[in-house]
């Protein structure tokens, strides 16, 4: 599978300068400055509420955050883009709790979301134009292309979602989020509720989502997996960064170790 990377591995694909997020009295994101570099796998970790899915929520236009600047891919990104245009303009998300439509098909899940990426309107598709036959071949083409590319077993492709396995739910997932063609993919804790063999997989995956110049954000709790797989890591506590940088420096950083890291270290 390849993807269309507009930016050279090393450059940042995804800055972040000063983000706040207030929830009333709350400050869930207080300042937050992040550079994720194009090509890389970049850790998201921190104690439960440190701001995580906040923040993952802030970049993917799900909230507006009060403050701060935000640019993806060279370009300005306004804090108040809408979801559906941040989508489009290529960062896709999972989320912490799998959201998938249980009575589709895996194929159907994969389908629906590449919809972001076609043409064909309301009329075409009705009136089945072959223009609009040719590019709903397209799509069943891809969306079997990625779930094959995520490790979905055939057998599991003609199935509803809710039938799946739990590992199986989570791969679809990023087989859906991977048929909007991102530049940036975010997942929010896909190793969570994972047995060993599934997590071993997911490693897999992401090492080959690296290979094929997706940049990854992973938030995990997994601390084994975040530091032998990513580039960088990033902490964050009670809403600010606590620490930066390649995960050696991160694992041994005295503030992380008091903050989160704890005997894990
Ligand atoms: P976890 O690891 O437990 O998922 P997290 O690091 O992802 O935690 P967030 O879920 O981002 O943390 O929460 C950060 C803070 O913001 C918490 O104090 C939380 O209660 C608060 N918060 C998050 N979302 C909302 C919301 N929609 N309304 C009010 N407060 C919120």
């Amino acid at each position: 599978m390849t993807s269309k990377p507009v930016l050279a591995a090393g450059q940042p694909l995804l800055e972040l300068r000063g983000i706040c997020k207030q929830f009333g009295g709350i400050k869930a994101l207080d300042g937050v400055d992040l550079s994720i570099p194009a090509g890389s796998i970049y850790g998201l970790i921190g104690p439960n509420g440190a701001g995580k899915t906040t923040l993952f929520n802030v970049i993917t236009g799900l909230y507006p955050a009060n403050a701060g600047k935000r640019r993806f891919a060279g370009e300005d990104m306004p804090l108040g883009m809408k979801a559906s245009v941040i989508v489009e303009r290529g960062i896709a998300r999972t989320f912490q709790n799998i959201r998938l439509f249980d009575f589709m098909t895996a194929w159907e899940n994969v389908m629906v979301a590449r919809h972001v990426r076609t043409r064909t309107g309301v009329w075409g598709a009705l009136l089945r134009t072959p223009s609009a036959r040719r590019e709903e071949a397209a799509i069943r083409d891809r969306a079997f292309e990625l779930m094959s590319y995520v490790g979905l077993p055939p057998a599991a492709m003609n199935r509803h979602a809710h039938e799946l396995s739990y590992g199986d739910q989570r791969r679809l997932e990023i087989a859906r989020a991977l048929a909007t063609d991102p530049l940036l993919l975010a997942l929010d804790e896909p190793a969570a509720g994972m047995n060993p063999t599934e997590t071993e997989g997911l490693r897999e995956l992401l090492e080959r989502l690296r290979r094929d110049g997706i940049t990854v954000l992973l938030i995990e709790h997994d601390v084994k997996l975040v530091m032998g797989l990513c580039d960088r890591v990033a902490v964050l506590d009670f809403g600010r960064l606590l620490a930066e940088g390649e995960p050696e420096a991160v694992r041994r950083d005295p503030a992380v170790i008091a903050a989160y890291l704890g005997g894990a270290a």
